[in-house]
Formats: structure tokens, sequence, C-alpha cells
């Protein structure tokens, strides 16, 4: 079995340094337990957070510790009638080859009804993720104008289609290079998207929405919640889900520079995490499952081989190498 563990806690980028990877023996299920052997591992940007020290809303992961994350594996052990070999199951224990996990902890996949990384992506958090946040969070309602920043990534892509398949008047991506905004615009249906690194995001955003902004859903914060300010109008929402533009700052980034306007516009600005909207995941997956099986709702996944990649790959996500979910192949 190999497994990833943190070697030291990163300033500012992360870098290969502060992870070590080890090889052990493959673990013992004990009773009530698992063995799992791992098969998509996901790398998120919400794992930077926990290579840190600073207290947060989820615990650091541990210097010489293995590091945690969602997984889908097979299970090849089982102590409980429940789960058996052979099922494939999600569960928490990502960053190592073999699991093992309580059989409480565990949900079982079926892999027949969609293809095994959906469940890490579109299927499960990163899909729930925007859901929730476009729905209840910003309450969106037919007609809105959308602005998505983060767009050509997991959570971002979904936002996107979403909206425009619910209604939206107008939906507007920005993402990091001109073939990622090629994607939004032709393979996503996008209305209309922008490189933000090509001129400032005001000045792109405003363009791009001359009617204004109803609806913004934030993956970036810094700039682009500046501009999203600037172009919201009146009553607009602003479901805060993510400020990936901050992560690796060594010191706290300057705020948008325009909050007053949150008075004028009367905004709704409103932070959320996934896990306070679980009670959504059977209607989430009612009506989301079916877009993915028919093709109206497209899913892009980066995917890289190999456990002993999986820091580069959770690199390469904070740089912004991925088209829509990244996940590692073990
Ligand atoms: P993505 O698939 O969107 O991957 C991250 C992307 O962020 C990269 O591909 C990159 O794309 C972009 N990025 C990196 N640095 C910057 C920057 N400085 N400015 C603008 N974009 C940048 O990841 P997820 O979909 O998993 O997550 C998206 C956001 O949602 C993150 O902020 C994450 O923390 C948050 N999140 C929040 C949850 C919650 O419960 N609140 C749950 C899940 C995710 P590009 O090439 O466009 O720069």
């Amino acid at each position: 079995a190999t497994e990833v563990r943190l070697a030291a806690r990163p300033q500012g980028w992360p870098t290969l340094d502060e992870f070590s990877i080890v090889d052990t023996d493959v673990p013992r299920p004990g009773p009530g337990q698992l063995l799992v052997r791992n098969l998509l591992i996901s790398v998120d940007p919400y794992m930077r957070g926990r290579m840190s020290a600073a207290k947060s809303y989820v615990e650091p992961y541990e210097v010489g510790k293995v590091m945690q994350g969602g997984a889908l594996g097979e299970v090849v052990e089982s102590t409980v009638d429940s789960v058996r070999p052979g099922d494939v199951v999600l569960h928490g224990l990502g960053w190592r080859t073999h699991a093992v996990v309580d059989a409480k902890q565990v949900s079982k996949v079926d892999p027949d009804a969609a293809p095994l990384s959906a469940y890490l992506g579109v299927l499960g958090m990163t899909g729930l993720t925007a859901y929730a946040g476009l729905l209840d969070v910003a309450q969106f309602k037919e007609g809105d104008a959308v602005f998505v920043s983060g767009a050509a990534g997991a959570v971002g892509s979904v936002v996107g289609q979403l909206a425009k398949l619910k209604g939206a008047k107008r939906v507007i991506g920005s993402a990091g290079s001109d073939e990622k905004v090629r994607h939004l615009t032709e393979d996503l249906g996008f209305d209309t998207a922008f490189n933000y690194k090509q001129a400032p995001v005001t000045e792109q955003l405003m363009k791009a929405a001359p009617e204004g902004v109803d609806v913004y859903f934030d993956n970036v914060g810094g700039d682009h919640l500046e501009a999203a300010v600037e172009a919201a109008n009146v009553h607009a929402r602003f479901a805060i889900c993510g400020m990936i533009s901050t992560y690796n700052a060594a010191e706290p980034p300057p705020g948008p520079r325009n909050l007053f306007k949150i008075v004028g516009k009367r905004l709704t600005i409103r932070g959320f995490l996934v896990g306070d909207h679980a009670h959504l995941r059977e209607r989430f997956l009612a009506e989301v499952a079916p877009l993915v099986k028919d093709g109206r709702l497209k899913h892009e996944e980066t995917v890289v081989d190999g456990i002993r990649n999986a820091p580069q790959a959770f690199l390469d996500l904070l740089a912004g190498a991925n088209t829509g979910k990244m996940l590692v192949r073990l």
C-alpha cells in the first residue's frame, strides 16, 4: 500500500516538498470495518486550507500523518453483511491506495448508473455544492442574469449549466485561459465568458453583462468579487462558495474596494458550506442524474494516473491545469 502524508505546512504556494509518499503494509480491517482498494481519489481546493494550522471549519491535517479526502474504492474485505467484497463505496479516506473504513462511514454507489468519476464530481460533492449554492443560497429564479467565476472548474461548470437549463436570462463565466473560455461558450452553453488574465475583471464583466448581474456565484474572491459588486443589479444575491485567489496568499489580500455599494444596491451576500445542505442530496440526484445521463449537463474530468502523482495533481489544480473535476486514478 502507498499513502501520501503531509510532510510540512506550506507558506504561500505549496510545493512537492510538503508531501511525502510512503509505502506501508496493507492495513487490516477490524470488527465493523472494511478494507477498500481506492480506485479514484479527489483533490480539492479546500485541502490547501487543511494543510495550514489556521483554525477553520475543518480540522487541519497533521504533519507526518496521511492526508484525507473524498475517495471511491472497491471493497476487498468486509466484516459486515451490509457491504460485501466487490461493492463500490464512497468514503473520506483518500490520498492512499488502501483504506480501512468503518462500514457506517461509507455509501455504496451503483457503478452501472453513471461513470464512477461522476460520483466524486458532477453527482458528488462538487455537483451538490453547485446545486445548493445556486438554488438554495443564491435563490436563483428564471430570468436571472448569472455570473460564475472559476467557471470551467468542477463547481463552476455545473453552476453555469444548471442556471442555463433553468432559464437564466444570461450566463456569464470567467476562467483562466482562452481554451477554457471557448469550452464554456462552445461546449457548455454559457452565453458569454472571458479570460480574467487578459484584462481587469471589472472591465470585462461590465462588457459581458450590459444588463447587470442578478446572481453571482463566487469561487474566486478578490478582484472577481469587486467586479461582481460593481456589476450587480439592485437586490442581487451572491453565493460565496470559495475564494481560491486568496488560498495561497502569504498575507491577507486586500478586500474589494467598493463594498459600500452593497448598501445602495441592497445586496444579499451569503457564504455557505455544502455540508449544511446534505438534506438536498436526494432532490439533487433526482434532478441532476437524468440530466447527466442524457447529456444535457456535461461533465469534464481531468484525470491523473497514480498515487505518486497525487501531490502534483493537487498543485496543478491550484494553478488551473484542470478543466472540470480534478481526479487521481489509482
Ligand atoms: P475547480 O475545479 O474550480 O479548480 C480550481 C480552479 O480555480 C482552477 O482550475 C483555476 O482555474 C481556478 N483558480 C486558481 N487560482 C485562481 C485565481 N487566482 N483566480 C481565479 N481562479 C483561480 O475547483 P472546485 O470546483 O472544486 O472548487 C471551486 C471553488 O469552490 C473553490 O473556491 C473551492 O474552495 C470552493 N468549494 C466550496 C465548497 C463549499 O462547501 N463552500 C465545496 C466545494 C468547493 P482557472 O484556470 O480558471 O484559473
